[in-house]
């Protein structure tokens, strides 16, 4: 049986989170080529019950009482190991959850939300992510690897009309596969469809843990740099979601950590590196033995340096 309430975790986006899994593992309308879940399951678009409201919400109390106050989470997050809007008590999941005081937050890869009844079930969230990897349908069907009956164009219509009704706070986010969508051509499309769209934040991924594939590889930390810029261009306000959870916004004061939480985030041109040793009165020898163990590299882009994340460890 599936664990169905875990946590609390860290999270960067949402703090501390419990995580609620309303959907048996990896029951999902797509298969994608970098899915950690793992391969096989069930590919489906049809909603249905798979366990009762009470259940979760039972499991989600139980879990609140054992909680220290200091612990308390700051979200509860429906992400399971599949696709949370193929549960056709999704909804009154949410309000159920809700009614706890603790705002309730949906991980989605969006394929469902040409559904009224899906769209409407969301609306309920505080805070909603939404799968945006490419608008191109042949790399869709390479990444995401679809149930048939689904389409791109109705997916992404449905982001649109969603993004324009909903109140609560929503983000993006867009999983880089080396060779599979991280072409500029296929980037600025991304970038100027999310800018219809207006997202809190656009969040960039990459693969860190084994996928379900073989064959799919994280970008380069020069592609990441380029995608970050681009989208910035687009007037995103974009952050990289990487494995660099935790300590990532408090400024410590210690250089060496205030640069790798930074630069989990963004890229960091040199001269504002510069800054912060001066200002935390650090030694070029730090940025140094960082470069040297590579934890950062330094990347020309566009005439600028950059210090940015190292991923291949
Ligand atoms: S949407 Fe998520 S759970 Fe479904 S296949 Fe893709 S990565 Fe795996």
């Amino acid at each position: 049986m599936d664990e169905l309430v875990f946590g609390p975790v860290p999270s960067r986006r949402l703090g501390r989170s419990i995580g609620v899994n309303n959907i048996p593992h990896k029951v999902c309308s797509y298969s994608c080529a970098y899915c950690q879940v793992g391969k096989g399951g069930r590919i489906q678009v049809e909603r249905q019950e798979f366990y009762k409201p009470d259940t979760l919400i039972r499991e989600v109390e139980q879990k609140l009482k054992l909680i220290k106050p200091s612990d308390y989470p700051d979200y509860i997050t429906i992400v399971p190991d599949g696709e949370p809007t193929l549960d056709i008590n999704l909804g009154t999941l949410i309000a159920k959850l809700k009614n706890l005081g603790v705002p309730v937050a949906v991980i989605t890869n969006s394929s469902m939300l040409y559904r009224d009844d899906v769209k409407k079930d969301l609306a309920l969230a505080d805070y909603v992510s939404l799968k945006v990897d490419t608008v191109n349908p042949s790399v869709w069907k390479r990444i995401n690897k679809p149930h048939k009956q689904l389409s791109l164009d109705k997916t992404l219509c449905a982001i649109v009309e969603f993004a324009q009704a909903y109140s609560g706070e929503y983000v993006t986010e867009t999983m880089l596969v080396k060779d599979m969508n991280t072409l500029e051509s296929e980037l600025t499309a991304v970038a100027q469809f999310l800018q219809q769209v207006r997202p809190n934040i656009a969040y960039l991924s990459i693969p860190t843990r084994p996928p379900a594939y073989k064959g799919t590889f994280p970008p380069s930390e020069e592609m990441l740099l380029k995608a970050h810029e681009l989208f910035s261009w687009h007037c995103l306000n974009v952050e990289y979601l990487t494995a660099y959870e935790g300590n990532t916004f408090a400024a410590t004061g210690r250089f060496e950590d205030d640069l790798l939480g930074i630069t989990a985030v963004h890229p960091m041109r040199l001269d504002a590196v510069r800054e912060l040793m001066a200002k935390t009165s650090a030694a070029e020898s730090t940025l140094n033995g960082l470069m040297a163990t590579n934890r950062v590299k330094q990347i020309t882009y566009e005439g600028q340096v950059f210090v940015v994340r190292s991923f291949d460890k």
